[in-house]
């Protein structure tokens, strides 16, 4: 059997269990190697790709997970129609220089009897946290399970989701794991939507909609810096012009401090500007630094 990490062959970069990924990362570590883990739910676009380019640029090994994690999803959300598919994601991995794709089956992440949560308060209790009850101690409990199962040096994700971000940030922190958090910028098609798995629920009409959640950030971050102490009004303004485009519900508009995210009535320079919007079958998310 060729070896992980000098294959070219697709299927060979597939683990399954934690025992054959932990071998692997010993092969790594015995040749002195820095790791890299990207954590994934599949469904790979390219701004999952880009997450690889820095993982590789930064590390020797790159180690990608492509794992749908059912306890992050709520009891009415999309885990039965989530659109990962291995073998494409596996190729779209691979192309972009994967070592090892991680995929686990549900029972060996979860195995009968698991009875442990991660949970995070302060960061959580805004933004998306109270629209996806349960969803960051999901996300926070898996984390923590595939950077204790690959041991990396660094692990990258994206500002797709700046909340989650400052969450793994968090979690790191204070279960002393010993792992660099790398924050990666997000990736948008041309028209300005930021890429998502979940964009592939939108039907055209919604695809043309879905970019003016974007836009409206944007001039959410032009009237703050015009008039800073009016966030409230302005975002109040934004959620309705949502409506107006043609959203079917806004979770919210918001500006925050993009270290704590804790509502800012006034702008300060580390003010950041958050969205979520309901279209269709999707709930998109975006956010954009004020600069
Ligand atoms: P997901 O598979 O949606 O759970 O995302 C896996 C990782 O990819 C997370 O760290 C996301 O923040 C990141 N990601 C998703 N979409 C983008 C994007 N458009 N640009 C940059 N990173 C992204």
């Amino acid at each position: 059997m060729s070896e992980i990490g000098d294959s070219s062959s697709m299927t060979d970069i597939i683990v399954r269990n934690v025992v054959s990924l932990r071998e692997v990362v010993a092969g790594w570590r015995g040749k002195g190697y820095t790791i890299a883990l990207v954590p994934t739910m599949g469904a790979i676009h390219v701004g999952h790709q880009s997450l690889i380019a820095q993982a590789k640029s930064r590390c020797d090994r790159v180690i990608a997970s492509a794992f749908v994690n059912p306890i992050q999803f709520g009891e009415n959300e999309d885990l039965e129609a989530y659109p990962a598919n291995e073998e494409q994601d596996v190729k779209a991995l691979s192309s972009v220089g994967t070592d090892l794709v991680f995929c686990p089956n549900r029972k060996d992440i979860y195995p009968e009897g698991f009875s442990t949560v991660v949970s995070i308060s302060g960061l959580t209790a805004g933004l998306c946290g109270p629209f996806r009850p349960g969803h960051f101690d999901g996300v926070a409990t898996v984390v923590a399970k595939l950077l204790l199962q690959s041991l990396p040096d660094i692990a990258v994700f994206g500002e797709k989701d700046y909340q989650q971000l400052l969450v793994i940030r968090q979690l790191v922190r204070d279960l002393n794991i010993p792992v660099d958090i790398v924050g990666a910028p997000i990736i948008r098609e041309e028209d300005g939507l930021a890429m998502s798995s979940r964009n592939r629920y939108l039907s055209d009409k919604e695809r043309l909609i879905a970019p003016k959640l974007y836009r409206t950030l944007q001039s959410v971050a032009d009237s703050v810096i015009a008039k800073p102490d009016n966030c409230e009004r302005i975002c109040q303004l934004a959620r309705a012009e949502l409506l107006e485009k043609g959203f079917a519900a806004v979770d919210y508009v918001a500006v925050c401090d993009g270290e704590t995210l804790v509502p800012l009535a006034a702008f300060t320079n580390r003010a950041r500007i958050f969205g979520a919007a309901r279209l269709g079958q999707a709930r998109l998310i975006d956010n954009l630094p004020v600069s």
